[in-house]
């Protein structure tokens, strides 16, 4: 379904709603990294990022349960997805205790609800233990939901998922709205599908065009260019008749690619393709010399945007007024071949008279490597919703929250 012309329409913001006192459900995307066997919780910033929310119902003495999914448990209980590392570094972050309870409904996580004074903190067991969660169950539904007054979402990186938790349980709760995260999230992801300052530029990359054929189609209606790099762009320069050596090629999209082209240019939308690129033998290997997209060797591997093409990149994005950025320019995991996405990371930053955005978990996680995540206008939390989002498409944790 379309979003309206507005997404954030009728949706309240958690400060606008009655909590004090009330049981609030905040649904949380505390899918965090774990480390293997100690289970310690490797990078902490889906807690941190919930933070506001969280203190702001303490501080309004609401009583707070906190739902998430971690991992895929395929809706069974299995300990080693357990939320407890979380519970700990959530309740280490805010000095109080967060009270787990042993399973996401029964008469267990009942009991943790209804003890809750005014201002404390559970936390349900991984919501995904249940089958009930993925299969947007009603029942499960039903019963989560009678563990609040007020629903407030906060998980914008699952809001792309109908779930229980997400969407499902929201029918059955009268007060509901979105935390700080989702709020912002809304707003800045709202502004690149409303009237956006020109010329807007959205750069793809990353690993594959199947991933983002429809990401490109329907940016073909808004944007004025689209530059590309990654692994995707291998496979619209085999389409252009270019020979890639032992690069990454999806040759089965190569009919999808050159009618992309053909598309853009009836759009009048400008596609640009990198001109050159940095080639080795294997990832391990030392980035050689850029050399022409012509001239690639047979046994080279294209693994990053040469610096002719950054060059050319970096001047549409400084001529940019909007740009939504999604997708590596390269394997940029390894340093030979980080140049092309940490120069559009820095092009993105240096462009102060732009509204710049981010979205994707590998872009997001490149762009905080490179130490310029706070100089852009937005870097979005969700890598499949945010793309969803920019497309148009009404995401089913967000229609939830309209009322
Ligand atoms: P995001 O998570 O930001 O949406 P993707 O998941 O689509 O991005 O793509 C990221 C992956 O693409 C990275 O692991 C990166 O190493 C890989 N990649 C980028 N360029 C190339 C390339 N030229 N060859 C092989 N892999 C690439
Ligand atoms: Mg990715």
């Amino acid at each position: 379904m379309a979003a309206p012309s507005s997404p954030a329409a009728g949706i309240r913001h958690v400060q606008d709603l009655p909590v004090e006192g009330k049981r609030v459900f905040v649904r949380v995307d505390y899918n965090v990294p774990l480390e293997k066997g100690t289970k310690r919780v490797t990078d902490d910033s889906r807690i941190t990022a919930t933070l506001p929310t969280v203190r702001h119902l303490i501080e309004r003495g609401a009583r707070i349960v906190l739902g998430s999914h971690l991992g895929r448990p395929d809706g069974q209980v299995k300990r080693e997805y357990s939320l407890e590392p979380v519970a700990a570094r959530l309740a280490h972050l805010l000095g109080q205790d967060v009270t787990l309870a042993d399973e996401p409904v029964g008469d267990g996580a009942r009991k943790v609800v209804s003890d809750l004074r005014d201002g404390q903190i559970a936390m349900l067991e991984n919501l995904r233990f249940h089958p009930g969660e993925e299969a947007n169950d009603e029942q499960l539904c039903r019963q989560l939901a009678s563990y609040c007054d007020v629903y407030v979402n906060d998980a914008f990186g699952t809001a792309h998922r109908a779930h229980a938790s997400t969407a499902g349980m929201v029918k059955f709760v009268t007060a509901k709205g979105a935390g700080f995260v989702m709020a912002k999230e809304i707003d800045f992801l709202s502004r690149l599908l409303g009237d956006v300052d020109r010329p807007y530029v959205a750069v793809l990359g990353g690993a594959k065009v199947s991933d983002k054929i429809e990401v490109l189609d329907a940016l073909l209606g808004r944007v004025n260019a689209i530059v590309i790099g990654g692994a995707m762009a291998n496979t619209f320069l085999e389409a252009q008749g270019k020979a890639l050596g032992k690069s990454k090629v999806e040759r089965d999209k190569l009919a999808i690619a050159r009618n992309f082209l053909r598309k853009a240019a009836e759009h009048r939308v400008l596609v640009h393709l990198p001109t050159d690129v940095v080639v080795a033998t294997s990832l391990d290997g030392e980035g050689a010399p850029p050399v022409s997209v012509d001239a690639i060797p047979e046994e080279g591997m294209a693994l990053d945007i040469g610096p002719a093409t950054i060059e050319n990149y970096r001047g549409v994005l400084t001529a940019a007024r909007t740009v939504f950025w999604n997708g590596p320019m390269g394997v940029f995991e390894k340093p030979a071949f980080a140049a092309g996405t940490v120069a559009i990371a820095r092009a993105l930053a240096d462009n102060k008279l732009a509204l710049t955005v981010v979205g994707g978990g590998d872009s997001a996680a490149a762009i905080a490597q490179a130490g310029l995540a706070d100089k852009v206008s937005h870097v979005s939390t969700g890598g499949g919703a945010s793309l969803e989002f920019v497309q148009g498409i009404d995401l089913p944790g967000i229609a939830a929250l309209r009322p």
